[in-house]
């Protein structure tokens, strides 16, 4: 939507969605564009970004504010709301997911979905009135009869301003921390006690899930008008002062982590995300998006033992006992390393929410994510569905 040389203002729309799922992006701060060009982002996709010089002078306050519309979905998708989670899933299209089922349930998930992270905690501690009011608005905008704000009980400060700030229609239900209970499908079991079936959506069993940041930004994008337009970021492993940020999208990822005070150790890799699921940063320049909960920086001390693609399986069953999809890891591994595409469809490695959970457990260090991934791309490049 700009060129280099425009003058931009903090809100103002710069980057238009394309696409059912596609997010609009906007201007972080008031600046000038210094040039559009493409980069490949941490996710690997290439992309094309807007490179702003910020003004030197801000006024954090005041931004461009979206257009008014009646219908929260729309204002969603035009204040370029997505899940921030980690997923990234444009809140809008989220909304409509259930494609006219009734939805009885609306969980805002502030169960932090890997370990280190701590984002959604501080998100809690800091706004509770933003989380409680993006969970009614939630609950009224799909009719839901049930609103709960999920969060694990490692978080008793959260715990204790959610509900100060709570209301009657919202419950606060605390859940023992264990990973993954962060997981839209865990935590939905947790919740109402029902499995999403194999390849369905939370939607299948009436549920609608969003995060804690998610609905935070939800409050500000219907009460404020106000887009999407920064995050909080957790930074922490070896850094002199690890802490949660709450970082414009675009930042680059080297400013954050010497806010954090720099490395305090040989740090051997950054994790974007966590180090269950999460993306070994390869370029510190690259810019925090939607989707960056935490940057995680590790030494080799901290790292477990490389994988090794030749390793055979000792068919122990760990992995299958660590599952939370309660699927057969090793079997998927193994058809994948035969390529076999048709026999490895009866293991439903679709289903498969990458948690990491039967690599970390796996004592031959077989590469589980790295065949499953594969196991997944191969299916969904062959039309099957989940
Ligand atoms: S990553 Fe492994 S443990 Fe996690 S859901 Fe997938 S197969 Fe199961
Ligand atoms: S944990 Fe590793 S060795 Fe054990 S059954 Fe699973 S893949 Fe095989």
């Amino acid at each position: 939507m700009v060129k280099s040389g425009d003058a931009v203002l903090r809100g103002q729309l710069i980057g238009e969605a394309q696409g059912p799922i596609s997010a609009n992006v906007h201007s972080p701060v008031n600046g000038e564009v210094a040039g559009v060009y493409s980069i490949r982002l941490l996710s690997g996709a290439l992309a094309e970004v807007v490179e702003i010089a910020p003004h030197a002078e801000q006024d954090w306050d005041s931004f461009v504010r979206i257009d008014a519309a009646e219908d929260v979905s729309e204002t969603l998708r035009m204040g370029g709301i997505v899940g921030l989670g980690g997923a990234a899933f444009p809140s809008s299209v989220k909304l409509h997911s259930s494609h006219g089922k009734p939805i009885h349930t609306v969980i805002v998930n502030g169960c932090e979905c890997e370990p280190y992270l701590t984002c959604d905690d501080r998100v809690m501690r800091e706004w509770p009135e933003r989380v409680v009011a993006g969970a009614r608005i939630l609950g009224a905008a799909t009719g839901a009869k049930r609103v709960v704000i999920a969060l694990e009980n490692d978080k008793p400060e959260a715990c204790e301003a959610l509900l100060r700030h709570s209301r009657p229609d919202v419950e606060i239900v605390v859940l023992q921390a264990r990973y993954p209970q962060g997981a839209e499908k865990q935590l939905i079991y947790s919740i109402i006690g029902e499995e999403v079936p194999h390849g369905r959506l939370p939607a299948s069993v009436g549920v609608l899930v969003h995060n804690v940041g998610t609905a935070a930004a939800i409050t500000d994008a219907v009460q404020l008008r106000k887009p999407l337009v920064e995050r909080v970021v957790t930074v922490t492993g070896h850094v002199g002062e690890p802490a949660n940020f709450l970082a414009l999208i675009g930042t680059p990822i080297s400013h954050l982590l010497a806010e954090a005070g720099g490395f305090t150790a040989e740090v051997s890799r950054i994790i974007a995300g966590g180090p269950m699921t999460g993306t070994a940063v390869a370029n510190l320049d690259l810019p925090v998006v939607k989707g960056t909960s935490g940057l995680v920086a590790l030494t080799n001390a901290d790292l477990p033992p490389a994988v090794h693609a030749d390793q055979p399986c000792i068919r122990c069953s760990r992995c299958v006992t660590a599952c939370p999809m309660r699927l057969q890891p090793y079997a998927i591994g193994i058809h994948a390393n035969r390529s076999d595409w048709e026999g490895i469809q009866r293991f439903v490695p679709l289903s498969c929410i990458e948690c990491g959970c039967c690599e970390t457990v796996c004592p031959t260090r077989r590469p589980l994510i790295q065949l499953i991934r594969r196991a997944k791309q191969v299916l969904m490049s062959k039309g099957v569905e989940a």
